[in-house]
């Protein structure tokens, strides 16, 4: 059982009847189909109906011996993951949380953000960066990016940082790592507190320091299209504050507080405490034990992973820099590691005679995906519904406009063959002659 009373649920002790059969459990046939679904017969390859039909036959002599998974969510698996991601990532505190949205949101709660305080981010990031600060009512003001990395640049940050500003949000866009220093100067002479949104950046360092781990939170999207994953879904938050770290998962599940109860009642209910010491209510952002367990496969293989993808970038890197005009991605420095999550393809649009939207169609023509990440976000509707003055935005991040609509985009680089790899970096090039001929 977990040695986290405040995750108990109803796990209420040893018993000849227990409670827990209250909740129905997966047997042999659910896992026939658990096997099918995670090992499908997709690769058009012969042979899938014997295999699967002996691996039937394994699992009935199996589930006739075997017990059944009575704790399915918020259990030893969950604490493990959470101790895995403490010792890997040299972490305080970690919590696994439903999703990163939500790990953000138990970030932002313990910050202490209200309505009409105002959060800096990058122009360029996925809705779920704000999604909080927006629900609440703080302004979100949108930091111009750095051409050369897409993430946000710390001047533009210094200059639009005013007595309202109560957190600065940086986003290590495709796993490339922010310039976290002068960032994490700037908060400290304004009092302000730096979440790192690591989507993108499991795994990634910046000065020798896990991404995730510097500003006072940070943490990792396990969505299916992160580098790794928890069965499709899942968050981890990273901090070493201690005054927020004892209250994750109070903050993960409602409140409740088992290590004191009322009058006849099995717990407590009780409301968290910000940083500037005031009321926040929690929400309930459980994670299961299945996506604990999917989750520490797959961290294992973290570095493995990393190095694959970084070794497809320095490839496509050295085909691409033979062509002037296409400006290759940035790659690590002495004091950077970046996790290769998506590669940044930008150009030249004066060098090679047209924009990123017409090499777009190139590759599309040769069969070659790309998809920008993200639009600029004061130009959707959700924005414009809250009043935010799209031109006069975009007007404080030249930088946005001029990358996102004429010179770049991102490119896939994991889970392709050798052959996709080097055919994807010639097109890239061959497209690009094209332009320049004016084909
Ligand atoms: C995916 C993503 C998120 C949200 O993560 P979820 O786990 O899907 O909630 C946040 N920020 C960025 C930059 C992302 O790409």
């Amino acid at each position: 059982m977990s040695d986290n009373k405040n995750d108990f649920r109803y796990a209420v002790g040893p018993s000849k009847v227990p409670w827990y059969a209250v909740g129905e459990f997966y047997n042999g046939m659910d896992v026939k189909s658990f096997v099918k679904f995670l090992l499908p017969d997709t690769a058009d390859k012969p042979g899938y109906g014997e295999a699967f039909a002996k691996v039937c036959e394994a699992l009935d002599g199996l589930a006739a011996v075997s017990g059944k998974a009575s704790k399915l969510t918020m259990g030893d698996q969950v604490n493990a993951a959470e101790q895995a991601a403490k010792e890997t990532f040299g972490s305080k505190y970690a919590l696994l949380t439903s999703c990163w949205t939500m790990g953000m949101e138990i970030a932002y709660k313990l910050s202490g953000l209200k309505a009409g305080d105002e959060v800096i981010m990058p122009a360029i990031t996925f809705i779920a960066t704000m999604a909080y600060p927006l629900h609440i009512g703080a302004k979100v003001v949108f930091a111009d990016v750095d051409p050369e990395t897409l993430n946000l640049d710390p001047a533009d940050v210094a200059r639009k940082i005013t007595p309202k500003t109560k957190m600065i949000v940086p986003v290590h866009l495709g796993g490339y790592p922010v310039d976290m220093d002068p960032i994490m100067d700037l908060a400290k002479k304004h009092g302000i507190y730096v979440m790192e949104d690591c989507a993108h950046g499991m795994g990634g360092k910046y000065k020798g320091k896990y991404l995730g781990t510097i500003g006072h939170f940070g943490g990792f999207s396990l969505h299916e299209v992160k580098n790794i994953t928890s069965l499709g879904e899942g968050g981890i938050l990273l901090t070493d504050l201690d005054d927020a770290g004892k209250q994750l998962s109070l903050a993960r599940f409602l409140g409740l507080d088992a290590t004191r109860q009322i009058k006849d009642w099995l717990y407590d209910i009780v409301s968290l405490r910000d940083r500037f010491g005031n009321i926040q209510i929690a929400n309930n952002c459980s994670i299961t034990e299945l996506q604990a367990l999917g989750l520490q496969l797959q961290m294992k293989r973290l570095d493995e992973i990393i190095a694959i993808r970084r070794k497809a970038a320095e490839y496509t890197n050295a085909v691409l820099a033979e062509e002037d005009g296409i400006l290759v991605e940035k790659q690590d420095t002495a004091e950077t590691f970046g996790t290769h999550h998506l590669y940044l393809l930008r150009i030249d649009p004066k060098k090679i005679g047209g924009d990123i939207h017409q090499l777009e169609a190139k590759l599309k023509e040769k069969g070659l995906t790309n998809i920008t990440h993200f639009g600029p976000m004061y130009r959707f509707q959700v924005m414009k519904d809250l009043g935010y003055d799209e031109n006069a935005i975009a007007a404080t991040c030249p930088n946005t406009e001029r990358m996102f609509y004429t010179s770049y985009t991102h490119l896939p680089i994991y889970n392709l063959s050798q052959d996709q790899i080097e055919y994807q970096a010639k097109a890239i090039v061959e497209a690009v002659r094209e332009l320049k001929a004016g084909k």
